[in-house]
């Protein structure tokens, strides 16, 4: 079984998706974290391919971490500049197509908790369950804020630009897939977002039962 969640910058998809996958015994893939990788790259160096580091760097999930080409970089993709970076190469068309496809291969067996902006639309539109998962742009600010230290003020800018990017391009724009359940977590606990989910993954188990 596969379960895509889609929705912005900040609307709580990583933690939730983690949690509900921990909670179902099923396995996350964070597929940003892996545009971060490709960015990652380019950054370190300018000369590199895009669409053959798409294809071609060994991205790893071992437990929480990320590991790029054997070393590890979980903290190396989640600075500012990468997440720029990870929205502006997520633009590129080849780029898009070579992490579609692994995606894919990823989570042709088992049961997956898959987050992103594509899932639902793009990398597995045959998602036994899609979630779309919004928050206020206010409150999206503040918990990236308390993430990575930066002002409100800076993360509301930087995620309205990403998010920007992310609608408007012209590459599987971020959009909610037309038979995804919406979930506004704005103001609403984890625990409770989490439980939501778990009952809908429930109903869809109850249903192909
Ligand atoms: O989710 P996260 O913020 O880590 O993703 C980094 C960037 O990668 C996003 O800003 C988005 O532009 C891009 N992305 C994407 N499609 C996905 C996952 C992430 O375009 N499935």
């Amino acid at each position: 079984m596969l379960v895509a969640i889609d929705g912005p910058v900040g609307a709580g998809k990583s933690t939730v998706a983690r949690a509900v996958a921990a909670h179902l015994g099923f396995t996350y893939l964070d597929t940003g974290a892996m545009y971060r990788c490709v960015a990652l790259a380019a950054i370190e160096d300018e000369a590199a391919d895009l669409k053959r580091s798409a294809s071609d760097l060994k991205i790893e999930f071992e437990g929480d971490r990320v590991m790029l080409d054997h070393s590890d970089a979980t903290e190396a993709i989640r600075t500012p500049e990468v997440s720029q970076r990870a929205s502006l190469v997520a633009t590129d068309t080849t780029v898009r197509e070579a992490l579609v496809e692994r995606q894919r291969l990823m989570t042709q067996r088992g049961d997956w908790v898959a987050e992103g902006r594509d899932i639902g639309t793009v990398v597995r539109p045959d998602a036994e369950l899609k979630v779309f998962l919004t928050a206020s742009d206010d409150e999206r600010a503040e918990r990236r804020a308390a993430q990575t230290g930066r002002s409100v003020a800076e993360e509301l800018a930087d995620l309205r630009e990403r998010d920007e990017r992310d609608r408007t391009r012209e590459a599987s724009p971020l959009r909610r897939a037309d038979d995804a359940v919406e979930v506004d977590t704005t103001g609403v606990a984890f625990a409770q977002v989490v439980e939501r989910i778990a009952a809908l993954v429930a109903d869809v188990q109850g249903r192909t039962a």
